[in-house]
């Protein structure tokens, strides 16, 4: 493989500065990626060149500014395999795609006694919006637990699936454990059960190629600032006629066909889900962010992270009272540990200092945390322009903090 991370590095304006008089080594992709300069650049580039809103205007900077924002549409909807342009929403991101569809979608369906199952390795975004629907509709919520290396219990799985499941929410990569679902295989068993599938995508589309066809889920959400792209952007797969059958989540300027006092007539296909003006920036940035990642290659991206993941485990695993919480057959570039009784916090704190980024606290998974029996751990998580000699720094820097720390 010709992985030329110095030049990928190299696109990354951010990765050369550094923290406290030390070279950063960011390790904290699983909150958000930094951006590479032809992202940082197509922002500058609309607001220097053609700024205008989008999608009301016949003169040529309203044009082009709409062009790009449809076009980024296609992007992400290549990018994902999906059938149509039409099956992509734009939202603000993974949360509110989740928000949309529970509104949009799931509320108007749901009955007393209806049940949404969701698994314990859940994302807060990913578990609140369920939560909020079932406590208004007298609905139930249930929960696919995790098994100690932190994968799903397929065997609970299909006790849970029944015929009061209406809605079956997961998430195809653990943003804690790192865990990768075998999604597909998920997703055929809910179908067999005539259930509704929402695959919760934020941590699997910086780590992997996403095919929505081929995993044939009905719903697919993600956020743009996990794959190198902006804040405030994010994409939601609806396939077609779920999308046609959905009211609209917000209502306002740009969704409508027609409007009297008397009734509004609403557009068909995404734009029905996206008043008011929207983050055309963002969406630019988006597809310029996910034209940057093809031209690596997604499975280029995996295969390099899949390496630094097996590295740094095993050179953290050689580390005395080393707890490593997400153990699975199948994970991502993500690795959360606790060290003894060491607080995750002191040790974040102390491993800043020497300019290494990770994160530390319950990572917005508390119901993981208890099942971990832990209140939160430090997590590394890789993107594509980390290298091996960060793992070794960040591993030095780990032993002189718990040197100091014990
Ligand atoms: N789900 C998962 C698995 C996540 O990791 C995150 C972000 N940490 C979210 C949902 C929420 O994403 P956003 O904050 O971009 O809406």
């Amino acid at each position: 493989m010709n992985y030329d991370i110095k030049k990928y590095r190299s696109d990354f304006p951010i990765l050369s500065r550094e923290v406290y008089g030390k070279p950063l080594v960011y390790f904290d992709n699983g909150a958000t990626t930094q951006k590479p300069k032809s992202v940082i650049d197509s922002i500058s580039d609309y607001y220097s060149r053609y700024n205008s809103n989008i999608h009301r205007g016949v003169h040529h900077l309203s044009q082009k500014a709409s062009f790009a924002y449809e076009n980024a549409r296609a992007t992400v909807q290549k990018h994902i395999n999906a059938n149509s342009a039409n099956e992509i929403i734009f939202t603000r991101g993974t949360t509110e795609s989740i928000n949309l569809v529970a509104y949009s979608f799931l509320r108007n369906r749901l009955t007393p006694g209806d049940e949404i199952l969701i698994t314990e390795m859940e994302h807060h975004s990913n578990i609140l919006p369920w939560q909020s629907l079932c406590e208004e509709k007298g609905a139930v919520l249930r929960i696919v637990p995790v098994n100690d290396n932190g994968e799903l219990e397929i065997a609970s799985l299909q006790k849970l699936l029944s015929p009061k499941t209406k809605f079956f929410a997961f998430t195809h990569v653990s943003n804690t454990l790192g865990t990768i679902n075998q999604a597909k295989e998920i997703i055929e068993l809910a179908h067999a059960a005539n259930i509704t599938v929402l695959v919760d995508g934020a941590q699997a589309i910086p780590h992997m190629q996403v095919d929505v066809q081929d995993l044939n889920c009905d719903f697919y959400c993600f956020s743009a600032h996990k794959i190198y792209g902006p804040t405030g952007i994010g994409a939601l797969y609806v396939k077609e006629d779920i999308l046609n059958d959905m009211i609209p989540y917000q209502t306002g300027g740009g969704t409508i066909k027609t409007v009297s006092f008397e009734k509004t007539v609403y557009v068909d296909g995404p734009l029905k889900f996206e008043a008011g003006t929207p983050n055309i920036e963002g969406a630019i940035g988006f597809a310029k962010a996910l034209d940057y990642v093809n031209e690596i290659g997604m499975e280029n991206i995996a295969m390099h992270e899949h390496k630094l993941l097996v590295y740094a485990t095993e050179k953290m695993k050689a580390i005395p009272a080393m707890r490593i919480i997400g153990t699975a057959k199948e994970k991502a570039g993500v690795i959360s540990f606790v060290v003894g009784k060491i607080h995750p916090f002191d040790l974040g704190t102390i491993l800043d200092q020497q300019g290494i980024a990770v994160r530390t606290g319950h990572h917005c998974t508390q119901p993981l945390m208890e099942r971990f029996g832990v209140p939160g751990t430090v997590r590394v998580s890789f993107g594509l322009y980390n290298t091996k000699e960060e793992v070794d720094l960040f591993i030095m820097a780990l032993e002189k903090a718990l040197k100091m720390l014990s």
